[in-house]
């Protein structure tokens, strides 16, 4: 085993450990998922030493401000663009539907091209270039290549993304002006998935699919120490997520964990949400349906081609985080997000992504069942910008 306690970036990434079996993996290797039972692998850190809140005061404000409880060792191999360190921004007009809650933003869009995808490949290609990779593939349902794409250029490795041909035009055109090998593909992402598999096997590609490669989720839980730190220690009662993979929900329900090891946060957790598109709605199902796992579920084109997931890979640890939270889970038509964008554009000054959007109309109705209560704080994840996305939008 190597030890990583006395490294360039203090990371203290300890192994690579399967939520499912427990078998243990070498962290100083090349892993993609558990080799025993196929599961998601979560990177386990060792907190034993703590380390002490204020030692973040003098830090950057982007993501790696928590290097270490990121998977990279060396600090030349750190690829940063600056994502992460993200705005908190309350609902400032639209008072009406909070009533007796604070409402609150955390605004993803400024990130690198323009989503949250950027802290997932940043970690992601940073450790690649650690482990000597030169060729790295995903499939995506948009924002994921457009951020590998130039990711990798920034790191001098190659990029092949592999893109439904119903994405809008400017997820593709950002891909090749990055560089990235761009293939489209008459299908949705688990077709794009299928095909990256097996050129991956044939070429000797490095694949990043969601949670089938571990440090994405890495990148993705920076944005819960940064919920933490934000609501200074005192996290939201609920955390609304648009849910494609998931790799947020999973990434932030983790950072919460991983506060409560060093001390920084007690046992108190928000209640964790996942809003789905109605055309992809197989974690809805299953959750209502007291479920382990999703079924396939492609009801086709919808507006938010984040949320166009038809078997989410770590489907078990969404559902997971969803009952430890006491959470839920629901769906959302392209007609409301489509309806919520605008509103929230008019109103409050922020094109966000039609994910985003889905959340908004996520919050009216739980607020309106009572589910959200008098009095509590509620965090919707605005996962992306809606520039890229106006192709899909009517705006009349
Ligand atoms: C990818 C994506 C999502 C879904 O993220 P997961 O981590 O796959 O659940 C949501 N919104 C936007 C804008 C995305 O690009
Ligand atoms: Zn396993």
């Amino acid at each position: 085993m190597v030890n990583y306690i006395q490294t360039e970036t203090g990371s203290l990434l300890k192994n690579l450990t399967c939520p499912e079996c427990g078998n243990i993996h070498d962290a100083a290797a090349l892993n993609t998922v558990c080799k025993k039972c196929a599961s998601t692998l979560f990177a386990v850190y060792d907190f034993t030493d703590g380390f002490s809140k204020p030692l973040l005061a003098n830090r950057q404000a982007n993501m790696w401000r928590y290097k270490e409880f990121l998977p990279v060792v060396n600090e030349k191999n750190i690829v940063t663009l600056g994502e992460g360190m993200t705005p908190v921004i309350p609902i400032a007009n639209l008072k009406q539907f909070t009533v007796a809650n604070n409402v609150f933003w955390k605004d993803e869009s400024g990130n690198p091209t323009g989503s949250f995808k950027a802290r997932g490949i940043s970690a992601a290609v940073s450790k690649a270039k650690e482990l000597g990779i030169d060729t790295i593939a995903t499939p995506t349902a948009g924002n994921a290549g457009g951020a590998l794409a130039a990711y990798a250029a920034r790191a001098g490795i190659k990029a092949v993304v592999y893109m439904p041909q119903q994405t809008p035009g400017v997820f593709k055109d950002e891909c090749r002006l990055y560089g990235a090998e761009l293939v489209e593909v008459a299908g949705n992402i688990n077709d794009c998935g299928k095909l990256v598999n097996e050129l991956s096997a044939l070429n000797g590609w490095f694949q990043i699919s969601t949670l089938k490669e571990p440090y994405r989720l890495e990148g993705k839980k920076t944005m819960g120490y940064e919920i933490a730190e934000q609501f200074n220690w005192e996290l939201p009662d609920v955390i609304l997520y648009p849910t494609g993979g998931g790799t947020g929900l999973i990434g932030i329900w983790k950072a919460f964990d991983e506060m409560q090891q060093l001390g920084w946060i007690g046992s108190k957790r928000p209640r964790m949400v996942a809003v789905q598109s109605e055309s992809c709605n197989g974690i809805v199902s299953a959750f209502n349906a007291g479920l382990q796992i999703s079924e396939f579920t492609d009801g086709g084109f919808t507006i938010a081609n984040g949320l166009r997931v038809p078997k989410p890979y770590a489907d078990k640890q969404i559902l997971r985080v969803l009952r430890e939270s006491n959470g839920t889970a629901l769906a959302i038509s392209d007609l409301e997000m489509s309806a919520a964008l605008k509103e929230i554009a008019r109103h409050e000054g922020m094109l966000i992504a039609p994910e985003g959007a889905a959340l908004w109309q996520a919050f009216k109705k739980l607020k309106d069942a009572q589910w959200i209560k008098d009095g509590e704080n509620v965090l919707m994840i605005n996962t992306g910008s809606g520039y890229k996305y106006l192709e899909n939008i009517e705006v009349g």
